[in-house]
């Protein structure tokens, strides 16, 4: 068994810490603080990841979802220093993977943005009664000739305001089924509203309003991914993921084949909060004397920093474990990956509680980034899959067949 990372991975890896210590460690205090970034901020951000080659276009994105470790390590690394940059690409790249399969007018708008970075896109299912249960999801989408015409509401959805493509839940209204439809924001123009929250805060979530609103049938998720395979081509070129994410793909429900990877990736990014809050507290414990000497010498300051140590590397394990199930599309990718991210989501809150602790009252200011890590850690447990959830999912997955606790 290896627990290293290859020589290409710490490469990435190296290359990515340096850039995010140069280009946003200086400045993501301050800009946290001012909420959520603007479209103009997002696609600054998006221009700035594609010099490391770190991008949504179709080149870039087959190296970030392509490869299940590659997406880890990114969301690990972007976390410990601004997680709220992480839906940009986490949630951005959903649109972005159907984009070149969508009807030809859609794609003589977008992929001209999407090339050269301008691109934002949004994941919307979540609606005011369709939180943890998207079974009946109410924005619905009613076929009229060769259009859908969507007419609903979604809320707290990440990228919402700044997003001009969105990848949308709705019901058809003739079959009753429940699909995605891929739209884009002028030629099926929609509404946003700002949703304030504890954590996160440079990252825009909001609602989205959609009244009216025309969208090609060919930009149905299915019709998409057939017509694409029609001439010819395998899943792997008409979808920039790896072999193992196909196997997931075909051998179990495609949005539970699909939710691996983001599940995964926010064990990670809580790996990344909970390391930046130890790696503070050590130089902390090490410089901050009371009683004549350093606090670091205290037993019980010593056991929160073992706390958070152990926490972290048991997370992390458990993160990189679920990427491994994911590569080779083994079917426990869904549990570990259920577990990774309660686990560590949970572990992260407890580990950047302590690390305020440590900190005493320059824990709680605002002058340090400690209560940053706090809130941003609580968020954790509650997006792509709460922890009760994920619990649950992982139950059955365990008993087997017939112990869906809520089906
Ligand atoms: C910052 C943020 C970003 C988000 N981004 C997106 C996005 O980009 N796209 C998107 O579509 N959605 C997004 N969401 C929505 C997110 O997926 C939902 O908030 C989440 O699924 C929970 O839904 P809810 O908030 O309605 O909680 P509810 O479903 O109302 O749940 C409330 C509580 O009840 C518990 N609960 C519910 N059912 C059960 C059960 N059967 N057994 C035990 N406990 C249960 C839950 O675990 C939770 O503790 C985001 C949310 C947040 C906070």
């Amino acid at each position: 068994m290896d627990f290293d990372l290859t020589e290409q991975e710490k490469m990435y890896r190296d290359s990515l810490r340096d850039f995010l210590n140069k280009e946003f460690a200086p400045i993501v205090d301050k800009r946290d603080a001012q909420g959520p970034l603007t479209r103009k901020e997002a696609v600054d951000v998006m221009h700035k990841f594609r010099k490391l080659g770190i991008g949504l276009d179709p080149d870039s994105i087959r190296t970030l979802m392509g490869s299940p470790m590659i997406f880890g390590i990114m969301t690990e690394e972007v976390g410990r220093v601004w997680p709220s940059l992480l839906p940009l690409f986490g949630m951005g790249a959903i649109p972005a993977m159907f984009a070149p399969l969508a009807s030809e007018d859609f794609k003589q708008k977008v992929m001209p943005r999407l090339e050269s970075g301008d691109f934002i896109g949004c994941f919307a299912e979540t609606e005011s009664e369709a939180g943890c249960d998207t079974s009946k999801l109410k924005t619905t989408a009613k076929p009229d000739g060769d259009y859908y015409v969507v007419n609903g509401a979604k809320t707290w959805i990440s990228n919402a305001t700044v997003a001009d493509t969105a990848f949308v839940g709705v019901t058809n209204t003739e079959t009753g089924s429940q699909t995605f439809l891929l739209m884009e924001k002028e030629m099926s123009p929609w509404e946003t509203n700002e949703l304030h929250k504890i954590g996160w805060n440079a990252s825009p979530t909001g609602e989205m309003f959609f009244e009216g609103c025309r969208v090609p049938k060919e930009n149905e998720m299915g019709t998409m991914l057939a017509n694409a395979l029609k001439s010819g081509a395998d899943m792997k070129e008409v979808l920039p993921v790896s072999d193992g994410f196909i196997k997931l793909l075909t051998t179990m429900e495609p949005f539970t084949a699909m939710m691996t990877l983001p599940r995964a990736g926010m064990c990670l990014a809580a790996v990344g909060i909970g390391q930046a809050a130890l790696d503070a507290s050590l130089t902390y414990a090490r410089e901050r004397v009371q009683f004549g000497r350093p606090i670091g010498k205290f037993q019980l300051v010593q056991q929160m920093l073992y706390e958070m140590a152990v926490a972290i590397e048991t997370s992390r394990l458990l993160g990189y474990r679920a990427l491994d199930a994911i590569v080779k599309g083994h079917p426990d990718a869904r549990k570990f990956s259920c577990m990774a991210k309660v686990y560590a989501g949970e572990a992260c809150v407890k580990a950047t509680y302590n690390a305020i602790q440590i900190h005493g009252g320059m824990g709680l200011s605002t002058e340090m980034p400690l209560e940053r890590y706090y809130r941003d850690a609580r968020l954790m447990t509650i997006p792509d899959g709460t922890s009760e959830i994920m619990k649950l999912v992982t139950g059955y997955t365990l008993l087997g067949k017939g112990f869906s606790a809520y089906k």
